[in-house]
Parts: C-alpha cells; structure tokens; sequence
C-alpha cells in the first residue's frame, strides 16, 4: 500500500466527546474561524461516551440563595481528600456559571423550576444544590448541542471512524499523530502544528463498569508513549449505583431528587458512615460503605445471585420520578423489567470514572510543547483522589474552552509547521499488519481482555490490598506478553474492529500496569485508594501527585507537589 502524507492541520483534536467538541468550538471562536482544526475521533461524535451523562453539571447559579465560589471550591478540593490543585479548582469554579449560560444560548434545554429560571438539584458531597441538568440525559442534550453549534464552523475538518495509534514526537515537540482509518483499514499520519488529546476515561479496563464501549483509555497510553506523565492513576473511581447485573448508570440525580439507600433490614445504612449527608456524601465513602455493608452479611441477592444493597425511590412518587429522572425508570424497566414507582432497585458500586490522566498545568498544557489535554483524559488536576458528581461535565466545558483558546494562540505563534515523516506510518502499518494480524493460531485477543478486566475488578476494586495488586501486576505483565502472540480472528483490512479492539486491548494493558504499579507505591488510602494495609491519610509522606512515566520495562515513578492555596488538609467527616 501507498502510504502519503495525506493530511496537515494546524489543530488537531484527538476525541469529539463533550470536552474536543468544545474546544473545537472555542479554537474556531477566537480565531473567527481562520483556525483549520482537524477533528478525530474513532466513532461518531454522538456516539461518543458523553452522551450516555445523565446526572447534571455543577455551577454556581444563586449567590443570592447563599451558593458561592468558595463553597464549591471547598466541596471539591475536600471531596478530592485535599489531592486536587486549589488554583486549578478556584479558576474552574468562577469558569462555570458563563459556560452553563453560554451552552444554554447554544440551545441546551436546561430542565427549569417552578418560577422558571435553570433548575438546580442536589448531588454528592455539595453543600448546596448546584447541579443544573436536562432531566437525567444532561450529556445527551449538551452534546446534541455542541455538534449543532459545530455545524457552523467549516474550518473544522472531521475524521470519524479514524483510530489514533501514535502521537508523534520531532525536535522535542509535538508534531501529529498516526492512525487507521476504519473504513479502509489504510494507516495515515496526521501531521498538526498542536493538538488537544480529549480522547476520554478508561472504564473498560475493568468488567463492572458504567462506561461505554469505547472508554479504553487509548489518548492515555498514546501520550504516555510520546513522553508524557500519566498522573494519579491509582485513583479510578467507583460510583455507589451500578444498576444489577450490567452495571449502567442508576445516575446520583436519583439520590438527588431524594432517593434512599438501604440495607437487608430495610435501614438507611449511612446513618453509620456519614450521618449529615447521608446519601449525598462523596462516591468513595458511599461505595466504601455498601461494600461493607454486604461483607457484613447485609446485603440481599440480587439478579444473578450477587449480592447487592436497595435504592428505593417509592416514596418519590411516579410524578416526580417521570419528571426529574424518568431514565432511571426506563432503565429499571427495560433492562430488569422492574418500576422504581414500585419497587427498589438492585445496585451495587461500579468502575465509573478515572480521576487520573495525562499530566497538565492549570490551563491544560502538558510537557510536551504543543501539545494539551482536556476532559477526562486530563488530570489537571481538579479532582484529586476522588471526584465529585457533575464536575466532570463541567471540566469538559471549561477546559474545552481554556485549552482551545491557548492552542489556538499557540497556532498563531508558530510560522512553520513540523512534518510527520512517513516512516512513522509504515512503521505502524507493519506493525499491524505485518505482527499484530499475523498469527494464524494461538490464543484470542478477547480471552486476555476479559481476564484483564476480571482481574482488575477482584484485585483493584474499592479496597485492596499489596497482595492482591502485586498479583495483579505480575498478571498483567504475563498477559502482556501473551499479547504479542494472540490471534486476531478478523485479517481484513475492512472495518476490522477486531483489529481495533486488539488496540484498545494493548493500551489498556499498559494502563493496568501503570494503575498498579502507581497504586503499590502509594502506603495510604486517600479518596478512591482505599488500602486494607494502609488504612489511614498520610499527608506527611503522601500528599504529592504520582507522575508515571514511560519506560520500557514498565513505568517509572515520580511525584510532584499538591498546590495548596487555602485549605490545609483535614479530616473528612460528612
Ligand atoms: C453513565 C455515566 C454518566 C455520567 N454522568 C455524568 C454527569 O451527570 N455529570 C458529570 O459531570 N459527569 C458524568 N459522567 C462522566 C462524564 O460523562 C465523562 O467524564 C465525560 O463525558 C467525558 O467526556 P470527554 O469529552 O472527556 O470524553 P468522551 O465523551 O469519552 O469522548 C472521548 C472521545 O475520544 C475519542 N477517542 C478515544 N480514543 C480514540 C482513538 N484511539 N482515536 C480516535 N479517537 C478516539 C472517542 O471517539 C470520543 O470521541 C458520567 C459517566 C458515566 C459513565
């Protein structure tokens, strides 16, 4: 095959979920579309994993009913058990109110109260309700919108259906990626004068999870080869309401709008783990508790036999429930045929979000010049050890914007831009079609998955322990050898997402291992990273970022400080 230098950019942005569309936008914005942006993403923008947000995003909306910057700023960074970087948190939160208006004017259908202004709900561990949402499909409409408004921009070039593989490095900076494109199994090279990864979480490294398909954690591993730290990445983040047996999302807005949680003997269980906010505290405490709750014998069988906890809605009623969350009821019904109106849920706690990410400054930038992150591929970092819900749409929208606007000023500086070699193409080329798709026989690529993703969910679950990562750990370094000699069942060029699956595959193996490894080293439990060896805070020894950076006999670890502008770290009770 021919393989050319096809394409030149002077932005790329690597994912068209909620925080590249964004950044799309804000890049062809501030340069009344001068900007020729190239947009790639490996499935349709709508289908991206931001879509499926059903809950809300946060925002500071009513200072006059006694809501303030410093109040969800302090939610956040104790919510994030004092791991988040305050500067970081303070500009986000004065962002967010502008965004949500901004969005509003673009066309989103904020759901509205009874005096008609954006309605607000309750959500974890915020100390007033400040969640603004669109019924419980928020990230529906927000996306709906984004691509809508993006309409308007014909400087923005889109590549669907194209699978990064490389993001390549010349002279010490950024200079384009390598990638697939799909429909004809062809291996391009992209080549950009700066690029934004927005290439999303990784909640398919682990089986019980709430994440779509394509959350794989490839923009990750991609910049973690190129040379950039990973950051924080023991911290992935178990949400308290995994719907039985699948694990999709029964959204917070549920306990929210005044859902219960209860155990076999009918009891609101968090009276005993955080009696003031109940069902409202943050996700680690409330998925630390429901797993103890079913180790103490408390919990009741659920589908499948597993044992799970209650959520009750009943005494919502079906008016409340058809209006403010009429998705939850939707899902009950047609994935368990069971009605909240009438009955509890089965939920148990679910893989659900990944604090960690690609390492960046405040404004996103990361060490490589050229090259930023945004969304949840980014650990800026505003959520520490532990996220509260809504701040993840909400950090997609304003670090969309911030990270469009200083790369597309970037593009402005720089007069010529760099040339991916076609070398780097043929280089991927025969690695794919020459080693990847070349064993006849052996092992399928789909059998190491799901023991990958087995192996993560019983050994890097809410609790662990050094055993159990280190089993993990050599596990996967068995698997990853395995890998290079598995079958890929498909061989054609053609739409082979068997092909794209292996990828994914080989990006979140080296994920696990970073996870694991970034996890042994840290002697503590904070937020998400909850150690039975190590029960307690260690700020004394652990308050610092773990920087895990590429090499070849696995990742090498670093730490740099928290940014501490105002609050000392201090117990956490709720
Ligand atoms: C069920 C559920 C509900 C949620 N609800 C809420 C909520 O109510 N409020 C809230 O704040 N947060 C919520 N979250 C979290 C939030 O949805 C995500 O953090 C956020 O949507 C991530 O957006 P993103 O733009 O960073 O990435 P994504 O939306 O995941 O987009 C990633 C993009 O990268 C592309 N991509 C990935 N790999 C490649 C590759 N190799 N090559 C090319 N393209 C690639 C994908 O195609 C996609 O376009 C929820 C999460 C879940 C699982």
């Amino acid at each position: 095959m021919d393989i050319v230098e096809k394409m030149s950019h002077d932005l790329l942005i690597l994912g068209s979920g909620l925080a590249g569309q964004r950044a799309a936008i804000e890049a062809s914005k501030v340069t009344n579309g001068k900007i020729d942006v190239g947009l790639v993403s490996k499935v349709h923008p709508m289908r991206s994993h931001s879509v499926a947000a059903e809950g809300g995003t946060a925002a500071v909306l009513r200072p006059e009913e006694g809501d303030t910057y410093e109040l969800h700023a302090w939610d956040t960074v104790k919510g994030s058990d004092f791991l988040a970087d305050q500067d970081a948190v303070d500009m986000f939160v004065r962002m967010l109110p502008e965004e949500i208006l901004r969005v509003e004017h673009w066309g989103v259908p904020w759901t509205r109260d009874q005096n008609g202004k954006i309605d607000q709900r309750p959500f974890g561990g915020h100390s007033f309700p400040r969640a603004v949402y669109a019924a419980d499909k928020t990230g529906f409409f927000l996306m709906q919108t984004m691509y809508n408004t993006l309409q308007k921009y014909d400087n923005v070039t889109r590549y669907d259906e194209f699978f990064a593989t490389s993001i390549e490095v010349e002279h010490g900076a950024f200079s384009g990626v390598t990638g697939l494109e799909m429909v004809s199994g062809e291996v391009y090279t992209i080549s950009a004068k700066a690029c934004i990864v927005a290439t999303g979480g990784v909640g398919r490294l682990f089986n019980f999870t709430s994440y779509s398909h394509t959350s794989t954690g490839d923009g990750y591993a991609l910049a973690y080869r190129a040379g950039v730290p990973l950051k924080d990445m023991e911290f992935p983040q178990f949400h308290p309401t995994g719907l039985m047996p699948s694990g999709i999302l029964i959204t917070e807005a549920s306990r929210g709008e005044g859902g219960y949680l209860l155990n076999s003997e009918e009891k609101r269980f968090l009276e005993n783990y955080a009696p003031k906010m109940m069902e409202l505290a943050p996700r680690d405490i409330i998925s630390r508790a429901m797993v103890t709750e079913i180790q103490q014998g408390r919990g009741i069988e659920g589908p499948e036999g597993i044992p799970c906890l209650k959520l009750d809605l009943r005494h919502l009623g079906g008016e409340k429930i058809n209006k403010k969350i009429p998705f939850v009821r939707e899902l009950s019904i047609k994935f368990l045929g069971l009605d909240p109106v009438d009955q509890p849920i089965p939920v148990r706690p679910v893989q659900h979000y990944t604090m960690g990410g690609i390492d960046t400054d405040s404004y996103g930038a990361t060490c490589l010049r050229g090259l930023w992150a945004a969304g949840e591929a980014a650990c800026v970092s505003l959520h520490g050890a532990n996220r509260l819900g809504t701040n993840s749409l909400a950090e997609c929208l304003v670090y969309g914007k911030i990270t469009g606007q200083k790369a597309a000023e970037f593009v402005e500086g720089v007069r010529s831009s760099q040339v991916v070699p076609k070398e780097a193409a043929s280089r991927v080329e025969s690695r794919i079609y020459g080693d990847l798709l070349k064993h006849e026989t052996g092992e399928r690529i789909y059998e190491i998955r799901s023991e990958l993703r087995d192996i993560m969910d019983v050994n890097f679950g809410i609790f662990r322990t050094l055993e159990q990562m280190e089993y993990a750990l050599k596990k996967i370094r068995e698997m990853k050898s395995r890998f290079t000699k598995a079958k890929i069942d498909d061989s054609s060029r053609a739409y082979n997402t068997d092909l794209t699956s292996a990828l994914e595959l080989e990006n979140m193996l080296d994920l696990g291992e970073i996870m694991l490894t970034s996890g042994i080293a840290r002697q503590e439990s904070r937020g998400a990273h909850s150690r039975l060896d190590y029960p307690a805070r260690d700020d004394r020894n652990w308050l610092k970022h773990t920087l895990a950076y590429y090499a070849r006999e696995g990742p090498r670890l670093d730490y740099s400080p928290v940014r501490i502008t105002i609050w000392k770290p201090t117990e956490r009770r709720y």
